[in-house]
């Protein structure tokens, strides 16, 4: 490990030898917290679903300027299609078929990134994705699951609108099919402390994680939690106790897990706080201080049941 935890970069150069860039997808897709199945306002977090850098993505190949507008850095190759933005399960199985078929057949990227919801999959599109690693065995196919916490009350509280055994049924219904999961978890939540992070963190080391990408929750305007952080309800954190509980994290995660990220985005101009996470920079440095302080690397503190 040459940082005090299992960085993705790191991750990337043993595992392929190069660094490997997502580029974040728009396939048009939505979820079932917007489209009236379950709610039609959201998580109370979420201001869309759809990230700051998406590019449209139909199934035909990208353009010079969408790669431009991507941030992307690489060369053919080195990109993960990273389905992104809502649920990029959520949609008729053939449908998907000619989304994921036409990425895994673009010499572009080596793989495919599919951010969803455990509640989003059927059997035809297990089915799906077993034919397609098999077919494309070149190829990677992860999916990412915005779990954000373990605690089922946050999960109310967030309006997340599934329970753990929904995670837990998708979570070995990949693991059978040996698909790698990377999870989202937000630190910050109302109501959350350093125990609840904890425990999410324990609870993901038992569940059995390829990845993680642990968020900062932000503040956005036009979602509840925004709303009620400007009515003085919620507070944010302060980066300070945001890294110290990242740091903490880091120590009791199974030091295998890939760490793909560490903050959120700083989402533009619809951030209302905390204002210190546009400086992501600043943020990563002051984890990295923090652990080394504390004499921490990833897993120190990781207690294998
Ligand atoms: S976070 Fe995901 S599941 Fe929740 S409302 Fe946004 S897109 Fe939908």
């Amino acid at each position: 490990m040459e940082e005090r935890y299992n960085s993705f970069a790191g991750w990337c150069r043993r595992t392929y030898g190069r660094h490997l860039y997502r580029i974040a997808l728009d396939a048009g897709m939505t979820c079932p917290n917007r489209d009236g199945t379950l709610d039609s306002r959201g998580c109370a977090f979420c201001a869309g679903g759809s990230g700051d850098f998406a590019v449209s993505y139909t199934g035909a190949k990208l353009s010079h300027e969408d790669l431009k507008v991507s941030g992307a850095k690489g060369k053919e190759g080195d990109y993960i299609a990273y389905f992104q933005s809502y649920s990029n399960t959520y949609a008729e199985p053939e449908r998907l078929r000619a989304l994921y078929t036409a990425a895994l057949c673009d010499p572009l990227f080596a793989g495919l990134s599919i951010a969803t919801r455990p509640d989003c999959f059927s059997e035809e599109i297990y089915d799906l994705l077993a034919e397609l690693k098999n077919t494309y065995k070149e190829k990677f196919i992860w999916i990412e699951l915005g779990l954000q916490s373990a605690n089922e009350e946050s999960a109310v509280r967030m309006r997340r609108g599934y329970p753990l055994s929904v995670y837990e049924n998708c979570m070995s219904r990949l693991h059978a099919l040996q698909i790698p999961v990377i999870t989202h978890m937000i630190i910050g939540l109302p109501q959350e402390d350093i125990s609840d992070y904890l425990n999410t963190i324990h609870y993901l080391n038992e569940t059995g994680i390829s990845g993680i990408k642990i968020h900062l929750l932000h503040f956005l305007r036009g979602t509840d939690f925004g709303r009620e952080y400007e009515e003085g309800h919620i507070r944010e954190l302060s980066m300070e106790e945001y890294v110290q509980a990242v740091a903490l994290c880091l120590a009791h995660l199974d030091p295998d897990t890939v760490i793909h990220r560490l903050t959120g985005d700083g989402s533009g101009e619809i951030l209302l706080g905390p204002r210190w996470s546009r400086n992501k920079k600043q943020v990563l440095n002051a984890i990295r201080h923090e652990m080394k302080m504390k004499g921490y690397v990833q897993g120190c503190l990781y207690e294998q049941k």
